[in-house]
């Protein structure tokens, strides 16, 4: 049974009517001075809500791990000067109890902590009864389940403001992004739980600030609920994230320019195409219906005259030729040899249970 969220609205400020929601602020609160003239300078620049790092997981010990709890008074201050509201990670019980004591108005789960059910389960523990709206981050890993399993679990505590922040994920072989966005994931995220609010964070899924921009307005396209961009009053001197944090200026030019769309209006035209995609898919599971049965047909064939189920040469002369002739129909051949890897185990599956038979 798929488990359900009981989601109930953010009630969060954003920036203007035109603009989604936008939480800004540097990686790290460093030191008093920063945090207020960071602050100061996105207030003035229309951010509602500050964040700032207190408690920083660090991949490796020796790094800057944050300020700890003398940096909640600087988000006290933030509050009283400016009259945004303040957000800050927390990892642990005592973290929680610390940032609600302080005011602080929204709490987020790192990437790293959501990755883990025990600190999650703690967390929600220590939240038990409390009102404040929390956001999970993604877990470093691409795994949507242990992300459901993170809001879940605050969930059943009776965190009922919840919200998703996708960061991008950790992989091996990318180059471009510090944490490549796989927006396949947080789609699959919005089909399950449709009102569940989903902040995209382009600074820690690109790393570097020229990436911000074009990462904000894709989650624009595709119709995500807000922003998280980390900056600075002086980026390249910050003490975490240095390449990836911009001055409030630049933030505030960076969202002058996004093109936020207007909630998706179906239109008459839009429901004719759909239509006809859905005659298409009806059309494709037909095809693949009859595929199937001759499969079936020629295992028999094959159990008959005691050959092997699967014939190296045929499945690599039928990925290349369709392979080539997707290229030629404009399609990637890599799309093309993933659909037929796909039709070709599942077609294997049911002639071995032939065969066995
Ligand atoms: C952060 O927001 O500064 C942070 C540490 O992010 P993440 O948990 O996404 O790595
Ligand atoms: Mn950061």
């Amino acid at each position: 049974m798929e488990m359900d969220l009981e989601i109930k609205e953010l009630q969060l400020p954003g920036i203007e009517q035109r603009r989604p929601l936008v939480i800004a602020g540097p990686c790290s609160a460093e030191t008093e001075e920063q945090v207020l003239t960071t602050a100061h300078q996105l207030a003035n620049g229309g951010i509602k809500i500050f964040r700032a790092g207190i408690w920083k997981p660090r991949t490796k010990p020796g790094g800057f791990e944050g300020i700890g709890k003398p940096a909640l008074e600087w988000m006290k201050q933030v509050k009283a000067e400016t009259g945004m509201l303040t957000s800050t990670e927390v990892a642990t019980p005592e973290h929680v109890e610390a940032a609600l004591e302080a005011g602080i108005d929204i709490l987020w789960i790192g990437a790293r902590t959501s990755a883990n059910p025990f600190s999650v389960q703690a967390i929600a523990d220590a939240l038990q009864g409390v009102d404040v709206p929390v956001l999970v981050k993604n877990p470093v890993n691409p795994d949507i389940e242990l992300w459901t399993g993170a809001l879940l679990r605050l969930n059943n505590a009776g965190v009922k403001r919840i919200g998703a922040i996708h960061r991008g994920f950790s992989s091996v072989d990318q180059k471009l992004y510090r944490n490549p966005p796989m927006w396949h994931l947080p789609i699959e995220l919005k089909r399950r739980f449709p009102t569940l609010p989903i902040i995209t964070d382009p600074s820690h899924m690109g790393g570097r600030r020229d990436l911000i921009a074009p990462i904000a307005q894709q989650a624009m396209d595709l119709g995500f609920d807000g922003l998280m961009i980390e900056s600075h009053c002086n980026p390249d001197c910050a003490w975490s994230d240095a390449k990836q944090q911009v001055l409030p200026e630049v933030l505030d030019f960076i969202l002058d320019r996004l093109v936020v769309r207007d909630a998706l209006e179906v239109t008459e035209s839009l429901n004719q195409l759909r239509k006809q995609i859905d005659e298409l898919d009806n059309h494709l599971m037909d095809v693949l219906t009859k595929r199937m049965r001759i499969s079936r047909e020629i295992a028999e064939y094959k159990k008959l005259h005691n050959m092997t189920v699967v014939q190296t040469t045929r499945y690599s002369e039928i990925l290349d030729k369709r392979g080539a002739q997707g290229a030629l129909c404009g399609m990637n051949p890599e799309f093309v040899k993933t659909v037929y890897e796909a039709i070709h185990s599942e077609s294997v599956r049911q002639q071995v249970e032939i065969i066995n038979k």
